[in-house]
């Protein structure tokens, strides 16, 4: 058989895991095979591609393949959880990146040819989101690990210089593009010298790349997962649009996949945050405001210990856990899992309600209660563990702030509208945390002054150790 027809058949067999892969991705449950499958159906691309195109030999792909896989399991074993998302954000840089670059080879083979408006703009468009993509993702990897302040950085006339900037890009790439057709722009299109195809695709390169750092600076630390989402999306499009420029239909499939994926998560975590795409982008949000723990000490709060915590615990007929970011921050989830197995131990009916933006990433609470082999049928969503409130005698808090703050169901908070967890409902609620310290939102929270309200103050694996003795001992 040809081989053409044997790559083409692997091609429609990749996108198929692709696709069946990305689906299992929806539940908890089936997440892992849905990973194993999507990284198979890539590895067989990439595979497939090389060997059809008699890039590589055997012998060099099969080096390639361990080294990959040597350096990937290493970094998968050793990055800890609450630093994902910078991960994701340099995987998304060097996809950009490296679209951008097969984009600028093309373009440097095919120079002069007159290869066509369609590949022409192509190029254009590969080499473009490309670039912003990978120094955006750089950004959002420097601001993620600290080393960017992450600080929204903003300066007067910032949002006309990136206009001007976009709109200078844009034009430099419809001169590349029609450079294509192999005929003169006309004079009023191309005041300069079109033969300079050269100097023209290093400014669009150059300009795109300063456009990737103006767009991602202005935008807080702790957005960044919404960007890197969003960039997500972006490096499929490059990836899609490197497709085109090829011929290459798995590299187009593969590409649009990520683009939509990367685009609908974007829109789920702005809806989970009540704010728009825009707010996130222009909003700057996460400067230091008026609000920023105001009202922190002020007001009289009641505190518990360990042994306390415990007795409230170990004698309710039900307990709802809502965890947040400080679970993750303090890795105590498999402590949590041993104060929860120890209550269901003694008859206590135990549920956890996941927030869909607690923690820093989409999913975040998820994997780390999967980490510690929490069942996944006790994972209540916001719809549904609010709907039981009411009737739950204890709620217990791990290092959640915004996602429980009643501050929501005001009109004037930064934070209105925000769907939240109405835990107040509860007969009593415990709050895990080490001080009275807001949140990613920067504003106090009535729910710790409320009157059901128990702080238990302190490192949350700490008191979870704590917790595990006390009620062992209950
Ligand atoms: P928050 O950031 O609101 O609160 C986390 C709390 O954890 C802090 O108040 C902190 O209090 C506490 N904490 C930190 N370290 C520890 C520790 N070692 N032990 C105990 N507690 C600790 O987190 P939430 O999960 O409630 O909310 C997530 C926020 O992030 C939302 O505002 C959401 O919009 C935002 N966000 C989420 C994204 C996502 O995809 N999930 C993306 C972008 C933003 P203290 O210092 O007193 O201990």
């Amino acid at each position: 058989m040809d081989t053409s027809i044997i790559a083409q058949i692997a091609y429609l067999v990749s996108a198929i895991l692709f696709v069946s892969g990305i689906k299992q991705l929806s539940s908890p449950a089936t997440a892992r095979s849905g990973n194993v499958r999507a990284s198979v159906a890539m590895l067989l691309a990439i595979v497939v591609t090389l060997l059809d195109n008699r890039i590589l030999d055997w012998t060099t792909v099969a080096a390639s393949v361990i080294a990959g896989a040597v350096v990937g399991g290493v970094l998968a074993r050793k990055i800890e959880m609450t630093a994902m998302p910078q991960l994701v954000a340099v995987f998304n840089g060097f996809g950009g990146g490296a679209s951008a670059a097969v984009a600028a080879a093309e373009f440097v083979r095919l120079e002069g040819s007159g290869p066509g408006l369609g590949t022409g703009v192509t190029i254009v468009l590969s080499t473009l989101i490309g670039a912003v993509t990978f120094s955006g993702s750089l950004i959002a990897f420097g601001k993620l690990q600290g080393i960017v302040t992450g600080k929204p950085v903003t300066f007067p006339l910032q949002k006309i210089l990136n206009a001007l900037l976009f709109l200078g890009v844009l034009w430099v790439g419809a001169l590349l593009a029609h450079a294509g057709m192999g005929t003169a722009a006309p004079s009023w299109f191309a005041p300069i010298h079109t033969d300079m195809n050269h100097a023209f695709f290093l400014a669009l390169v150059a300009g795109a790349l300063i456009l990737g750092v103006l767009l991602v600076i202005p935008i807080g630390g702790a957005d960044m997962p919404v960007v890197v989402s969003l960039l997500n999306s972006y490096s499929g499009l490059a990836a899609a649009a490197t497709g085109f420029v090829l011929g290459n239909m798995m590299l187009i499939i593969a590409g649009s996949l990520v683009g939509a994926a990367g685009l609908i998560l974007t829109q789920l975590m702005c809806k989970a945050m009540n704010r728009s795409l825009g707010n996130v982008a222009f909003g700057a949000f996460g400067t230091d405001g008026p609000a920023l723990a105001a009202k922190t000490g002020e007001r009289p709060v009641r505190d518990v210990d360990a042994e306390q915590a415990a007795m409230v615990l170990a004698y309710a007929g039900s307990v709802a856990v809502v965890p947040g970011y400080g679970l993750a921050v303090a890795q105590a989830q498999h402590e949590l899992k041993k104060v929860c197995d120890l209550l269901e131990e003694r008859g206590v009916r135990v549920r956890f309600g996941v927030h869909p933006v607690a923690g820093r990433m989409p999913g975040h609470m998820n994997v780390l209660l999967a980490e510690a082999d929490v069942s996944y049928d006790k994972l209540l969503d916001l719809d549904d563990i609010n709907a039981e409130f009411d009737t739950t005698d204890v709620v217990l808090i791990v290092g959640a702030n915004d996602v429980v703050n009643p501050a929501a169901h005001d009109p004037d908070s930064v934070i209105a509208g925000m769907p939240i967890l109405d835990v107040d409902r509860a007969r009593t609620v415990i709050v895990m945390k080490r001080s009275l310290s807001p949140g990613f939102a920067g504003i106090d929270n009535d729910l710790f002054y409320m009157e059901n309200t128990l702080m238990f103050f302190g490192d949350a694996r700490q008191q979870m150790s704590e917790l595990v003795k006390e009620v062992r001992e209950a």
